[in-house]
């Protein structure tokens, strides 16, 4: 057996000093964030009544390789950083594979996943600036979680709104957001202007992430001393998850490795822009050239069946316009369990990236056989992949049974984004043989895709 370790430990002194923000290194970068009024490209003071202003400051910072890691966020990422990274020997045992397979585990805090890297950031930025409230939404719970530990912590208060299916699904979730005392509420809810609009439409409607972004926006707009902040998709939230692929590097640089693959699942994009940032940052230098993967759910295509156009990030038609690819703001996914998947959007860097080929290629698994991976990882690492997670893991399998094929031994590395504990009626269901696979037909996807938006001039 090789000398390289199963787990590979930095240090607390090793936590990163600095983000590494890709879109420094972008040739192109991506196309401007469009005012949904005057349909023109958004400044600073339009921004300002819903973000926090160091954080709209890093969003729209495209010259700066390296932004220093505050000391206050440093010393909170020591509570749970640095992560390690993994290598698979029993995962390659049990697959019989030459390749060497690497994951870089995010799940080891308490929410279960790398959100809190963004949340503690967001807050520690809003409390330097004297915000006092916070809002945001949460589609499986994750984020909201990540959320309420942070807001804990920085002392500021906080309102999740949930998407009503996983409300409803996941009772545990909304408990540990309350044991961090932070307000939780079934999105669509009666609490917004919004919300109310959308329960009129459709009274039984399960809710969706882009809902609960509108109802989250307007009342941080409406609450005095309030902000928004949001999970994913953001520059400003791959800026803060580059710490995952910072540290991923350092810890190659020890053991003499680097990755030929680079494998992450996508919903809005953050833990696969943060775990490939660095890596990525080396092939737009022309320094290296690794295979860079997407996997999304075959329910929630965005990648591989939406559009690249400019669309609203929210159901409510409320947000700037993005140009990313998208599924257009009014589909509304089948409730799979990888709730973290199921976004009509796509974070408008991982989009360039992948518009321009620097990130290879996206693809879609249907959620059977994403658990079926699980399962198999989960038997031979020990560690229960949270359904998100498990996309990745269904590609990382995919490849090293590749390699088996054509004897090559190569590196690859993927995401392990979270644990799958608040899970387990989907795995129960996987178990039972009662899980489905829903694989929207391309009359659905057009329906909602005829809908994006008119901007003159720009998108006709
Ligand atoms: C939220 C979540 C995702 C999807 O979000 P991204 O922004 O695409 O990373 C993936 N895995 C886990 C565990 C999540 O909680």
């Amino acid at each position: 057996m090789s000398n390289i370790p199963y787990r590979t430990h930095l240090s607390e002194e090793e936590i990163p000093r600095y983000w590494y923000n890709m879109q420094a290194d972008m040739k192109e970068k991506h196309d401007p964030f469009i005012h949904p009024g005057r349909l023109d490209p958004v400044v600073f003071e339009d921004l300002q009544p819903v973000f926090c202003d160091e954080l709209i400051k890093q969003e729209v910072n495209t010259t700066d390789r390296l932004i220093e890691i505050p000391e206050g966020i440093r010393e909170v990422y020591k509570l749970y950083r640095p992560s390690p990274l993994c290598r698979a020997y029993n995962l390659e045992k049990a697959l019989g594979t030459p390749a060497k397979i690497y994951y870089k585990f995010e799940g080891n805090n308490t929410s279960g996943s790398h959100k809190l890297n963004s949340a503690i950031a967001q807050v520690y930025y809003a409390k330097e600036q004297g915000i006092t409230n916070l809002t945001t939404e949460t589609g499986a719970g994750q984020w909201g979680t990540a959320l309420a530990m942070a807001a804990k912590l920085y002392g500021v208060d906080l309102t999740v709104y949930m998407v009503k299916v996983s409300f409803e699904q996941k009772p545990y979730r909304k408990a540990v957001i309350e044991t961090f005392d932070a307000k939780i509420i079934a999105s669509p809810s009666d609490t917004t202007e919004v919300g109310r609009m959308m329960l009129a439409q459709d009274p039984t409607t399960s809710g969706s992430l882009g809902m609960a972004i509108s109802e989250a926006i307007e009342t941080a707009v409406k609450t005095p001393n309030s902000r928004y902040v949001l999970g994913s998709v953001l520059n400003q939230v791959l800026l803060h998850q580059s710490v995952i692929g910072v540290e991923a590097k350092t810890a190659f640089e020890k053991i003499g490795d680097y990755p030929d693959i680079i494998i992450g699942c996508a919903g809005g994009g953050s833990n696969l822009g943060g775990l490939i940032a660095p890596f990525m940052g080396d092939k737009l230098q022309g320094k290296t050239n690794p295979y860079f993967i997407a996997v999304e759910p075959a329910s929630c295509p965005t990648m591989t069946r939406g559009r690249f156009a400019y669309d609203f990030a929210d159901t409510g038609r409320v947000t700037p316009l993005t140009k990313m690819y998208t599924l257009g703001c009014d589909f509304k996914p089948s409730s799979i369990h990888a709730g973290g998947l199921r976004y009509h959007g796509m974070s408008p860097i991982i989009s360039k990236l992948y518009h321009d080929g620097y990130l290879d290629e996206a693809r879609a698994y249907g959620q059977n056989a994403c658990f079926e991976a699980a399962l198999q990882f989960a038997q031979a690492e020990t560690i229960l992949p949270a359904p998100e997670s498990s996309h990745a893991i269904k590609a990382a399998i995919d490849e090293a049974l590749k390699c088996k094929e054509t004897g090559e031994e190569k590196t690859i590395l993927f995401g392990l984004s979270g644990t799958g504990y608040f899970d387990m009626s989907a795995y129960m269901q996987y178990r039972n043989g009662t899980m489905v696979d829903y694989i929207p037909s391309d009359e659905e996807l057009n329906e909602s895709l005829q809908h994006l938006p008119k901007i003159p001039g720009i998108q006709e």
